[in-house]
């Protein structure tokens, strides 16, 4: 609707819109970790576990504080929708908005992964990204954004009419559910807005509405992540394939994807301190 005004231009519309622009969280004094720190523990570090995500489907996996992870193409492009929770306490998982709002609407080497409030902490950073190099394409877009929340049977219906069940909403819901041993009701109210790992998006130029166009992932690209917290996990298979087209139906051709875990040498993870909650007083300042 913002290209539909119902009302005239102020006569000093021009100046307002010229203000200057003004990051709003700006990240320069953000800790950081040492990146020749990762350079040097992938030599050294072993895989110790994996995970296959069938397509259409979505499995949890658990890394401990120190290790790493990498989400793998394998047979085709294919999309991946990430959620994270402290392995710990489930109600303290990763916030997408306010990571969007800190490293922009795609992530990748260096960018960290911030969980929700009252915890405010980095759960995990990203360590490597083979496609890196796609960097903002014509049309905006970039891979692996914060901006898209999971493909989910409530919207599909509303916008199509037609019901749906193997939706990213609900292949998490379905995977966590079965991890904890609890019901989908319960689980349902675990899932939160993803990192969309390997799908390209943006924003279009005209009405800025997100789009997606098909991922340029192939087998053998992976996203490396360096746990900073003990984690659980959870990856669905999007049923948008490598989501060139549509979403939330049997249409797209789909892949697995493969997640695997890799243990450091045992210095390194001894070395390791794992970073606090936020301070702030929850008194709110009363
Ligand atoms: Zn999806």
């Amino acid at each position: 609707m913002k290209n539909h005004p119902q009302n005239p231009a102020p006569e000093d519309a021009g100046s307002r819109r010229a203000c200057p622009a003004v990051i709003c969280y700006p990240i320069d004094d953000l800790p950081t970790l040492n990146p020749s720190c990762f350079s040097t523990t992938r030599e050294t570090m072993t895989l110790v576990d994996e995970v296959i995500i069938p397509p259409r489907d979505a499995k949890t996996f658990m890394v401990p504080a120190g290790y790493y992870f990498r989400i793998v193409s394998f047979e085709g492009p294919q999309v991946g929708d990430l959620n994270l929770w402290n392995a710990q306490d489930l109600d303290e998982k990763f916030f997408s908005g306010k990571t969007r709002a800190l490293h922009g609407t795609h992530v990748s080497v260096g960018d960290r992964l911030w969980s929700n409030l009252p915890n405010m902490r980095s759960m995990a950073t990203i360590t490597y990204d083979t496609l890196d190099w796609y960097g903002w394409d014509e049309d905006g877009g970039s891979v692996h954004d914060v901006i898209g929340t999971r493909c989910d049977p409530y919207t599909n219906i509303l916008l199509t009419g037609n019901e749906y069940h193997h939706c990213c909403h609900s292949n998490l819901i379905r995977a966590i559910a079965s991890e904890k041993g609890m019901s989908t009701d319960s689980a349902e109210g675990l899932v939160h807005d993803v990192l969309n790992v390997f799908m390209c998006t943006g924003f279009t130029q005209d009405t800025h509405q997100y789009f997606m166009k098909a991922s340029p992932v192939r087998p053998g690209d992976y996203l490396e992540f360096f746990a900073e917290i003990d984690l659980l996990g959870a990856l669905s298979t999007c049923p948008g394939g490598d989501c060139s087209s549509g979403h939330s139906s049997e249409e797209a051709q789909c892949y697995p994807l493969k997640v695997e875990i890799y243990k450091p040498a045992e210095e390194m993870i001894a070395n390791w301190i794992k970073p606090t909650r936020s301070p702030y007083s929850r008194s709110h300042g009363q």
